[in-house]
């Protein structure tokens, strides 16, 4: 097949542009690099299956594809809230473009929603069925708001215009080729300890969050895209939950070093807990993660060590 991924130099489109091309596909990866990076893509310049395109999705593209990942948009806090009105514009145009694509070349689309949909949620776990508790005009609603739109579009393409359609809610996700300065948890906390800096909680440190490894991620997305029997949303996730706390001491068990944790200000309508139910993916992928958070940090690490050094 010909696979477009939009978003595709950033931290998971670069997984999933591997996986792709080693299943034997043909990958064509547009990005405006606004997060992204060509370090990130490097290794595949010059292979005659990948075609790399920078391009901004909110404007119409056209590409004669099988599929297409949508997956363009910036996912770390700092970054969706740098430009907040680009961000929106990024998850609903994008969405249109992607879903105007796949209408015309009977493409299946792929849409990385996001458990940002939930909000700041009051069931837990989160099973697809709950319809979340988003504030509508918060710091974080550029990004939670726009995902949740996209949602809606990619139903109304597939009710109203039979669009094929998978949508996934990740839940947050690490590993090699996340950017150090991207200012998400997992990896200011690694970069923090490997540079022997302090570890920056946020708050308390009592929120918490799930963490899946990013191998296990792209398995999901991969069993979704490859059956015919449910096109979601579905949650991928890895249900171990752990708070901040937990997360910055794990940190340091791997990393090893001298640094200390230390407490900043919580930002706005930073959600407190967050954990999937995964039991539909289970179900009906027969998927569930396998890399625990330990060995998964220690892999982490291992690619910021050499990214540093270099
Ligand atoms: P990322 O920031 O590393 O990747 C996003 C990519 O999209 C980057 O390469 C960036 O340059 C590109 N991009 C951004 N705006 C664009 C635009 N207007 N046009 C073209 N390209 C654009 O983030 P990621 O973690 O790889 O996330 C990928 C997708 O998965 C995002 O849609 C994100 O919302 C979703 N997601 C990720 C997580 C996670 O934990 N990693 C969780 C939930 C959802
Ligand atoms: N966080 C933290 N220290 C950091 C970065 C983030 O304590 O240096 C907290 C943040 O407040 C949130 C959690 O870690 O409670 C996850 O943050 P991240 O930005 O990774 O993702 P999200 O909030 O979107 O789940």
């Amino acid at each position: 097949m010909r696979v477009l991924i939009t978003g595709g130099a950033g931290f998971l489109g670069s997984h999933l542009c591997d996986r792709l091309l080693g299943q034997g596909h043909e990958v064509i990866c547009l990005d405006n690099f606004f997060t992204g990076r060509k370090d990130n893509i490097r290794h595949l310049i010059g292979n005659p299956d990948f075609e790399l395109v920078r391009h901004d999705v909110i404007d119409p593209f056209k590409f004669e594809v099988d599929q297409i990942y949508n997956l363009a948009c910036p996912a770390s806090p700092p970054h969706y809230q740098y430009n907040p009105i680009k961000t929106t514009k990024t998850s609903v145009m994008g969405a249109i473009n992607c879903l105007g694509l796949a209408k015309r070349v009977r493409a299946r689309v792929f849409q990385a929603s996001t458990s940002e949909v939930y909000g700041d949620p009051a069931v837990h776990p989160q099973p697809e069925s709950y319809w979340g508790n988003v504030n509508t005009i918060g710091l974080r609603s550029c990004y939670d708001e726009g995902k949740r739109c996209a949602e809606t579009l990619f139903f109304d393409y597939h009710r109203e215009n039979g669009v094929d359609i998978r949508v996934v809610r990740i839940f947050n996700t690490y590993g090699p080729r996340m950017h150090p300065n991207d200012g998400r948890v997992v990896s200011n906390f690694i970069v923090q300890a490997l540079k022997g800096e302090d570890l920056t909680v946020y708050g308390d440190g009592s929120q918490t969050r799930s963490f899946c490894y990013v191998d296990d991620l792209i398995d999901g997305f991969l069993r979704l895209m490859d059956q015919d029997e449910v096109i979601g949303p579905i949650n991928l996730g890895n249900p171990g939950e752990f708070t901040m706390l937990e997360l910055a001491e794990k940190t340091l068990e791997v990393v090893g070093g001298n640094s200390k944790i230390v407490h900043q200000p919580l930002p706005a309508d930073d959600p407190r807990q967050r954990q999937p139910d995964i039991s539909l993916a289970r179900q009906h992928l027969g998927w569930e993660p396998t890399i625990e958070l330990k060995e998964g940090l220690k892999r982490t690490a291992d690619y910021f060590r050499q990214t540093l050094d270099s």
